[in-house]
């Protein structure tokens, strides 16, 4: 073994081999992979290793098309070939309409990425599948590249091109310990002997957090027992003359396609069961769960009425083994949160389909620092404090019971709810607030009229929309109280606070005490990483002067990891977090400022507290930090109060709101609010693919003003044509609301995405963002929208609707 390497990937199942080859293909050939036992022998080896190109995002697209072409290119290698069955085609069923118009919205999505998804109707997804009865069934999904793959040649294939350019692999070598040092790099210890590295990679499956303990992580990463089996060979599929595309079903739970001339069909029953929660046998290697299949007895009868020939055909082989689940579904890929030179890629549940992409994007952030997809929807950081394996197995069961169930917009699962909460939480409950869920923060979305109030699950827009409307008017003409639980707070203090912060932004981040900036922060690469307002206080007896960077709720351990990882060992700079401490309770509307005077002393007026101030005070007796900005577009103030106070400052606020008719609002009302102002969602129109330029934002880039990070890749860009433009556009459609990740066509050609969109209420437009080419970016161009499979209009509307003048947040 060597002494000395750049990377260690510990761990040879598809997610280790996958990027030990990604290394090398990104000119990393100095990498190490050490696995315990065999490659494969954890859940690899067993696995059903469906391909499908399916995914809900178009980073999962895409990623999954990397996988598919890289597996097709293995396959076809004459020196190593492997078995890919690629291009079965496969369906995923539907019996009610939502699930059709969602199917339909997905297929929008894909066609931005090159991917052609078809929706077909029942008869046709049965002369695609002679073996399928149409009960109960109104159609599906085609995804024509759909197929399945052996995996242990796969790992194989990768291993060994992978040594092939230089890296080294170690079998039967369990690493049993990780030493950090100093400068951020490793020693791995192993039963064989140590390695030093710059960087290690978990890549554990199931023993995840074995070796997360050894650096001191605990990884939200839980796992389930989950079985397929096979049957004899079926004469109808024998004698059929293609093979049987792959079949995913939401109506019954299962998946199933052709093995030899029979078929393998999985379950994922309702009566399901985690597994490992009170640790793991050692010798658990290249080994099964025992069988158990009265437990999916509910879900085989949906599969034995789908496929009648399934009860005249015997079952030889069944299969248990356990797969690991995420809070949301999706793995953790990328920088391990509050480590230096540590990433992992774990919490796979479609790892063979999904490693190859995986692989390559962890790679490439690896070597480059980024990839070339935004990967926030794979990202570790995405979950923050209340992300532990409890709540993880928890979410686990939910998503295991509701395997081939996509979320619909504004869906949010009970299981492990309430995670986060405010004192005030219980107390806007007995208001009638449904509550949204933000990085595990329980959040108002609207107020409900009754409290068995549900709207259907939809593409388009559903019955709270008029309750939407009312909160928006009512903002809009009087005032409205909104609780921001969880909005990310740091406290920067030091000497040098200003001129690091100089650095990590691109524009000018203001120094003067008192007020208030919001500024963006790019990547070496120039690409916008984050958004924050910059708040500076003074020295007070709640310590000395200071800066707040606020930022979204779920951009905590990202941007924190961001801002340390930056901070250089001379600078007298310290950065804490009081995201857990403090809410924020938002006043907006004409008569916010009578409410803020009516309960708290001092001169509120315009001229003693313009727009973008910050001050200390007293809310009734609650202590409060009070900034002038505002979201929504009209005269508002973010209210920062200690949790303890909480309650205080809202009984205060509420007290002197009766007077100026104060209403709660909700989280549904200020997006609405903040399409009509132009303003952008971190992580749905702010992303890594998209320079500053691009995304509108020239007007915060300060190019002369001295060094600050990705200067240099933009002055680089400056010599190229931007690639896509921002717009805001308006959409000829009074039914649905434009989805991120809906295309946006001219003619067959896609010529752009949408990033986020909504009904206007004050503008009474359906308006959306978008990422469009150069040459349909103008005000005015008419485009069409594939909005869930029907093409509408759209047009490139000047940004900010409402108020475009600004005039009403500055009053
Ligand atoms: C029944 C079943 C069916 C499935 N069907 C599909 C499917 O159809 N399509 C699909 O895409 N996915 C499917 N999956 C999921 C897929 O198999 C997994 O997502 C994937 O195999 C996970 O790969 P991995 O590399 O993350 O983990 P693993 O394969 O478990 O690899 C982890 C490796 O780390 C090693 N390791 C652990 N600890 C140490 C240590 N201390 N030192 C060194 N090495 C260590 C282990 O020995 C192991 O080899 C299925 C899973 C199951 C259980």
């Amino acid at each position: 073994m060597k002494s000395r390497t750049k990377v260690v990937v510990i761990g040879g199942g598809i997610a280790g081999c996958s990027t030990l080859y990604h290394l090398t293909r990104e000119g990393w050939s100095d990498v190490v992979l050490i696995e315990r036992n065999e490659l494969t022998s954890g859940t690899t080896w067993h696995s059903a290793a469906q391909v499908t190109n399916f995914g809900m995002t178009q980073t999962m697209v895409g990623l999954k098309t990397h996988s598919i072409n890289l597996y097709k290119e293995l396959a076809e290698d004459p020196e190593y070939p492997i078995n890919y069955h690629h291009g079965d085609g496969g369906m995923r069923l539907a019996n009610t309409p939502e699930q059709m118009q969602a199917y339909r919205h997905f297929a929008s999505m894909a066609r931005g990425m090159d991917v052609h998804f078809e929706v077909i109707d029942a008869a046709e997804c049965a002369r695609r599948h002679p073996l399928i009865s149409t009960d109960n069934l109104l159609g599906g999904l085609w995804d024509p590249l759909d197929g399945d793959i052996d995996p242990a040649q796969l790992c194989q294939a990768l291993a060994r091109r992978a040594r092939a350019a230089g890296a080294e692999v170690y079998r039967n070598t369990p690493v049993t310990a990780l030493t950090q040092h100093k400068d951020d790099s490793w020693t791995v210890h192993t039963d064989q002997g140590d390695i030093d590295c710059d960087i290690v990679v978990n890549a554990c499956g199931y023993r995840v957090n074995e070796v997360g303990a050894m650096m001191g992580v605990h990884h939200p990463v839980a796992s389930m027992e989950h079985q397929y089996f096979l049957t004899e060979e079926i004469p109808a599929i024998r004698d059929a003359g293609h093979r049987m595309p792959l079949i995913r079903c939401p109506i019954s739970d299962y998946y199933c396609r052709q093995e030899k001339n029979g078929l393998l069909v999985g379950f994922y029953e309702q009566d399901c069961k985690t597994w490992g929660m009170d640790g793991i046998d050692p010798n658990f290697v290249n080994a099964l769960c025992p069988d158990d299949l009265d437990r999916v007895m509910d879900v085989l009868e949906g599969a034995f009425a789908r496929m009648p020939a399934l009860r005249e055909t015997g079952i030889h082989t069944v299969v248990n083994g356990p797969i690991t689940y995420t809070i949301d579904g999706a793995p953790l890929v990328g920088p391990i949160p509050g480590k230096r030179n540590a990433f992992c890629i774990i919490g796979l549940r479609a790892g063979l389909g999904e490693g190859g992409g995986h692989g390559w994007l962890l790679a490439q952030q690896i070597v480059h620092g980024e990839a070339c997809y935004d990967t926030w929807v794979i990202d570790p950081r995405r979950f923050t404090t209340h992300a532990n394996v409890e709540l993880t197995a928890l979410k686990a069961v939910e998503d295991y019971q509701n395997e081939f169930r996509f979320h619909f917009p504004h869906e949010h699962r009970p299981a492990g709810r309430p995670a986060k909460t405010t004192p005030l939480t219980p107390v806007l409950a007995a208001e009638g607030a449904e509550f949204t869920v933000v990085n595990g923060w329980e959040r108002v979305d609207y107020i409900k009229p009754a409290p068995d109030f549900k709207p259907t699950l939809s593409f388009n827009f559903d019955e709270a929309f008029d309750l939407v409307g009312a909160e928006v008017r009512h903002v809009a003409g009087k005032v409205g109280l909104c609780e921001v639980s969880g909005f990310n707070r740091f406290e920067i203090t030091g000497a040098d606070r200003h001129d690091f912060l100089d650095r990590m932004f691109c524009g000018n981040v203001t120094r003067r005490t008192g007020r208030v900036g919001l500024g963006y922060l790019l990547n070496a690469q120039g690409m916008v990483k984050g958004e924050a307002t910059i708040a500076n206080l003074p020295a007070s007896d709640h310590g000395p002067a200071r800066v707040w960077y606020g930022s979204a709720a779920a951009s905590e351990f990202h941007d924190m990891d961001w801002l340390q990882g930056h901070l250089r060992r001379d600078e007298d700079v310290q950065i804490r977090s009081l995201t857990a401490d403090q809410t924020i309770l938002v006043l907006a509307g004409p008569n916010a400022r009578d409410v803020l005077a009516a309960c708290a002393r001092g001169d509120w007026s315009k001229a003693a507290f313009p727009w973008l101030s910050v001050r200390e005070c007293f809310i009734g007796h609650a202590p409060a930090t009070v900034m002038g900005v505002s979201f929504s577009g009209e005269l508002a103030y973010e209210i920062h109060v200690p949790n303890a106070s909480l309650y205080a400052a809202y009984r205060a606020l509420w007290q002197a709101g009766a007077a100026h008719e104060l209403k709660l609002f909700g989280a549904r009302a200020v997006d609405s609010m903040r399409l009509e102002k132009g303003f952008l969602h971190w992580k749905a129109d702010l992303l890594t693919e998209f320079d500053p330029f691009e995304t509108g934002l020239g007007r915060f880039v300060k190019l002369d003003k001295g060094d600050f990070i990705g200067r240099t890749a933009l002055l680089q860009r400056q010599a190229e044509a931007p690639r896509k433009h921002l717009v805001t556009l308006k959409v000829d459609a009074s039914h649905a609301p434009a989805h991120g990740g809906a295309s946006l066509m001219q003619g067959a050609q896609v010529v752009g995405t949408v990033t986020s969109g909504d009904w206007g209420h004050r503008t009474g437009l359906n308006l959306a963002y978008a990422f469009v080419t150069p040459p349909h970016a103008q005000t005015g161009s008419r485009l069409h929208l594939d909005l869930c499979g029907a093409l509408v209009g759209a047009e490139v509307i000047a940004p900010s609707p409402y108020d475009p003048d600004f005039t009403r947040m500055r009053s």
